[in-house]
């Protein structure tokens, strides 16, 4: 064997200029490691999915005649440790040049360039061909600007990659139709069933339990119901496109207590561990669309192109344009510790019970929970952005650094001080209660700001504001939300800043 070839658990792209050509000379590796299930507490969903797709990819190169050395957790030759991992087999197989593909993890990134400047071999790097952008491009695209807005990179994809474009106009007319994408659902449109897969784990959960690996979450079946092979992916994006894009658009931010995944995809999983690429996904939904898609309105088609092409890939670039200080930034200066109810769901707070037990239950919840429910609350009680990365970085089987730590410390918790949102995502019960179901049954009132019953989220709301007035008082954004301050009454305010101290000091009293 002359070279060998590295997979990470999220580099599981069949359809890689690697796998064009079957080089006998060529061995390639992944392994599962201790290294990877405890850099932080990981839902056992997530960790399971891992292990079942890199299984699944490995069994996949095998079937098709590659040279493979997988090494299981409890493989005897494992050290749980990836640079040991590979100097050993670079020993053993008497390696001439070691090659990997870039990892999206600035850790795995400096741990392998590190690797390659100690080893006595030839290495080189692949980009990964999954993604529309290198890491880079997104850096290069706003140099010179003094505001990353993901707009502009949006709009300059679909030119590019002409993407949804009539000539150099948008097609439809407009760019972005946001403004639709804010309904609440009610029930009128049935959810059809979801499309759960049936992949047996059980080895993987008794090895998971053997090896006492410390996790968050639920998992009481055997099988294991999001894609791990790039057949199943593709076949959940087949499901997405005749059941669920005809609201995708309409219903993305609502949310209800009978429902997990409303109108949602659920590839993103799939997506992280390149099961299927971006430009795989974009093009299914634009062929069907333009085939079957009659009575499919563009605004549900936009809604989810820019989801991909715009948001992700600007999240990645972004990641990449900011790290390493990205991850230690902490504008709003927030030091509170989080609360115990987010490993519990154990809370009165109706909408955050919903949105924390479905991310136990399925390690997963959508975009509009993550960031004004879970996100929101932990925000308005000024919870350390540390704390807070660590929580969304475990619990969610999507969760990967370069697509949560962007999300969750620049656009969920303002850490950044507004370089990817412009305004922190705040807000009272009203948009919660605008959005979903969940403040009918809730034990609080989500209409009074003071009182045994009042919506904890109102107290909230009005104390950050007030609060945070030296950091935040000049945002433009946030002018009309100063001038409503500045008009309420003063007791009034001190009476709203002593039940919010209240909550912030024992939030799982509530
Ligand atoms: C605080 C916070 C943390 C998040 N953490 C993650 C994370 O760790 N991993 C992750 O993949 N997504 C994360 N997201 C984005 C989004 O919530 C998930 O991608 C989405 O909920 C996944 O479900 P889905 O596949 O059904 O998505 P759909 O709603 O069907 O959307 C389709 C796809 O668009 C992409 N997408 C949508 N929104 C975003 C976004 N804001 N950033 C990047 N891609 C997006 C995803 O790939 C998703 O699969 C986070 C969002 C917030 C607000
Ligand atoms: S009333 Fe307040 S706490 Fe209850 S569900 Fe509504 S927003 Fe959440």
């Amino acid at each position: 064997m002359k070279t060998l070839r590295l997979i990470l658990g999220d580099q599981l792209n069949s359809k890689h200029s690697w796998y064009k050509n079957n080089d006998k000379n060529v061995l390639y590796c992944l392994f599962e490691m201790r290294q990877e299930t405890d850099y932080v507490t990981h839902h056992i969903q997530k960790i399971i999915g891992f292990f079942a797709a890199m299984r699944a990819f490995s069994n996949h190169l095998k079937d098709n005649n590659f040279n493979v050395d997988y090494y299981k957790l409890d493989d005897k030759n494992n050290t749980q440790d990836l640079v040991e991992n590979l100097k050993r087999l670079i020993k053993k197989h008497d390696i001439k040049k070691f090659e990997y593909q870039l990892p999206d993890e600035y850790r795995l990134d400096q741990q392998l360039s590190e690797f390659c400047k100690f080893i006595d071999i030839e290495s080189e790097a692949f980009s990964t061909e999954h993604f529309y952008t290198e890491r880079e491009d997104l850096k290069a695209f706003f140099k010179g600007k003094k505001q990353y807005l993901m707009e502009n990179f949006y709009r300059d994809m679909r030119k590019k990659h002409d993407i949804l474009m009539a000539g150099n106009q948008p097609e439809g007319g407009k760019w972005n139709y946001d403004k639709s994408n804010r309904n609440k659902w009610k029930g009128e449109h049935q959810i059809p069933t979801y499309k759960y897969f049936k992949n047996d784990v059980s080895d993987i959960v008794e090895l998971i339990k053997k090896s006492d690996i410390k996790t968050i979450g639920k998992f009481d079946t055997k099988t294991f119901s999001y894609p791990i092979t790039r057949a199943q992916a593709l076949d959940q994006l087949k499901y997405f496109c005749e059941e669920l894009l005809i609201h995708f658009g309409d219903y993305q931010d609502a949310m209800h207590t009978d429902e997990v995944y409303l109108f949602h995809s659920r590839l993103s999983f799939a997506m992280n561990i390149k099961l299927i690429s971006a430009k795989n996904i974009v093009d299914t939904v634009l062929n069907y669309w333009r085939k079957h898609g009659d009575n499919i309105d563009i605004s549900q088609v936009e809604g989810f192109i820019r989801q991909i092409i715009g948001w992700r890939e600007y999240m990645r670039g972004m990641y990449w344009a900011l790290m390493p200080e990205y991850k230690t930034e902490n504008h709003l200066e927030n030091t509170n510790k989080l609360p115990e109810f987010y490993w519990t769901g154990k809370t009165k707070m109706n909408c955050l019970k919903n949105a924390i037990i479905n991310s136990l239950d399925n390690g997963y919840a959508h975009h509009i929970q993550r960031l004004m429910v879970t996100g929101n609350f932990a925000l308005l009680a000024q919870i350390n952005p540390d704390d807070v990365d660590a929580w969304y970085l475990g619990i969610y089987v999507d969760a990967l650094e370069w697509v949560q730590l962007p999300n969750t410390r620049g656009m969920s918790q303002f850490a950044d001080g507004g370089k990817i949102a412009t305004k922190p995502y705040v807000s009272s019960g009203s948009y919660i209660n605008k959005m979903s179901n969940y403040c009918d049954d809730c034990y609080y009132d989500k209409k009074e700001k003071l009182g045994e019953k009042a919506c904890p989220f109102n107290s909230l709301y009005w104390n950050f504001l007030d609060d945070k007035r030296s950091i935040l008082g000049n945002n433009r954004r946030m002018g009309m939300m100063y001038s409503l301050l500045d008009k309420m009454d003063k007791d009034q305010l001190v009476n709203i800043k002593k039940r919010a101290q209240s909550i912030i000091k024992n939030p799982d009293n509530f």
